[in-house]
């Protein structure tokens, strides 16, 4: 089983063959740490996360690195604009970032550098430049990447050789310079700008520079698969390719994935649009964390996902089903022989969520194969044909598929004690048949948000799509 992923520098499907056998590195580009970033932010992150998740499902290790960038043009602004210096910014950006990541189960990168502390990696690597002759000094002691020596340039974003260089950040990149089109890996320093003393001289480093530097510092000159946003492609990962395969001679990344946008009220979601949804604030609205996961996971990570209320309402409802199967499993007693069609329906739904996410993470497919499961378990305990081992056995199916998704109730999220007394007295109120207390009870646990429902298992829970529901 090969999985097969799109390369945005060939434009082709090709099967995924890591450099190293069984072992995948990845690095995805992180979040700029001026201020909280938004759900469009974190649909790229994700779905970095399901690319991971799923590389480890099929038994790969895999090695993720996502990078920090904590000293930047937006940094710099944000923090002069505060009154406060750039690393207590940053710390702060971070913290907000890891808690977010933690609150949408993004699974934790196993190397989180920050920009900051690589900077002699960055010196090093601009060292290399200069002396094959891919880097030029300026008047005020910046360093610039030399394209004309280059001709490589412009294959990721498929440039016109003699085509301008255009986009925010080049503005603030422009010092002096031989060629429009070069980019600066050095800038020099500057009153009221962060400065690092190095061999280069004083200044600090471009962002392009970071990525190479960190990429290159946790997963080798080569490595197999690079993700970002697709406003990275040009010109942040054109320049990492420039700068890292000048400097090293090799072919820098196997695999370039991009993500589409997210959009909302049909434009892109963007600062400079005014149309930002941060994750907090939709929590603190009422959307569950799962439901929010799921909606940023649901459609393709290569088609546009249009985020709305009816996006989040729709990804709410998939999770209840999801939810109102654990709980039905979990509950299910019976004593009966079992039903013998179970392992293979079992293994044809596991089949075809893997090979749906194998053909570059077809995500549509696997949760089709996903919910045409939970309809056929569903029908197995309406029809009574499931024994007590077999609802395990079926549970721990879901459990395995969802190693991938994450949006299932945690195990480990058990209610709180006093939740669960409740529980336990209103199962003991309806075993003497005092309805009064037993209706009590429920409206109780339905203010706390637990849902109760009465069942052939006898009661069954599960929490309301409430912001404070697991
Ligand atoms: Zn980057």
């Amino acid at each position: 089983m090969t999985t097969r992923l799109h390369d945005t520098l060939t434009g082709a499907v090709r099967p995924l063959e890591p450099l190293e056998a069984g072992h995948v590195r990845v690095y995805s580009c992180g979040p700029t740490v001026y201020g909280p970033a938004h759900v469009g932010n974190f649909r790229s992150f994700l779905f970095a996360d399901l690319l991971v998740r799923h590389l480890r499902w099929r038994g790969l290790r895999v090695t993720w690195v996502m990078n920090l960038t904590d000293v930047d043009d937006k940094i710099i602004n944000g923090a002069a604009a505060a009154g406060i210096a750039i690393d207590e910014l940053a710390e702060r950006w971070i913290a907000g970032f890891l808690e977010d990541a933690r609150t949408l189960r993004m699974s934790h990168p196993d190397v989180l550098p920050r920009a900051t502390e690589h900077v002699p990696a960055m010196v090093a690597l601009v060292e290399r430049l200069l002396a094959g002759g891919h880097a030029y000094r300026t008047d005020d002691g910046s360093i610039y990447f030399r394209i004309a020596s280059w001709p490589a340039y412009g294959r990721l974003a498929r440039l016109d050789p003699g085509q301008m260089r255009v986009g925010e950040r080049v503005a603030a990149d422009e010092y002096t310079k031989d060629d429009v089109r070069d980019f600066v890996l050095w800038k020099g320093p500057r009153e009221g700008e962060p400065s690092w003393e190095t061999a280069l001289g004083a200044g600090r480093p471009g962002w392009h520079l970071e990525c190479s530097a960190m990429s290159m510092q946790y997963l080798g000159e080569s490595f197999d698969i690079h993700t970002g946003g697709v406003d990275l492609v040009f010109p942040h990962h054109e320049d990492e390719i420039a700068q890292s395969e000048a400097a090293t001679g090799k072919p820098f990344v196997r695999t370039w994935l991009h993500c589409a946008h997210l959009q909302m009220g049909g434009r892109k979601m963007a600062k400079s649009e005014g149309n930002i949804a941060r994750v907090t604030e939709l929590l603190a609205a009422g959307a569950s964390p799962r439901a929010l996961r799921y909606a940023l996971l649901a459609a393709h990570y290569r088609t546009a996902l249009s985020f709305s209320d009816e996006s989040l309402a729709a990804a709410a409802a998939a999770i209840e089903r999801l939810d109102a199967l654990v709980a039905a499993l979990e509950a299910y007693r019976s004593d009966g022989p079992g039903d013998p069609s179970l392992a293979g329906l079992l293994g044809r739904a596991r089949e075809a969520f893997g090979t749906a996410l194998d053909d570059d993470l077809a995500i549509s497919p696997a949760l089709g194969a996903l919910f045409d499961l939970v309809r056929d378990l569903n029908r197995r305990i309406a029809d009574r044909t499931l024994s007590s081992p077999d609802a395990d056995t079926a549970l721990a199916a879901l459990r395995d598929l969802d190693t991938v998704l994450g949006v299932l109730p945690d195990p480990a999220d058990a209610l709180p004690d006093a939740l669960d007394a409740l529980l336990e007295a209103r199962a003991s109120a309806r075993a003497s048949r005092d309805w009064a207390a037993s209706d009590r009870l429920r409206d109780e646990l339905a203010a706390a948000g637990i849902l109760v429902e009465d069942t052939r298992d006898g009661q069954r829970w599960r929490r309301a799509g409430s912001p404070s529901g697991a």
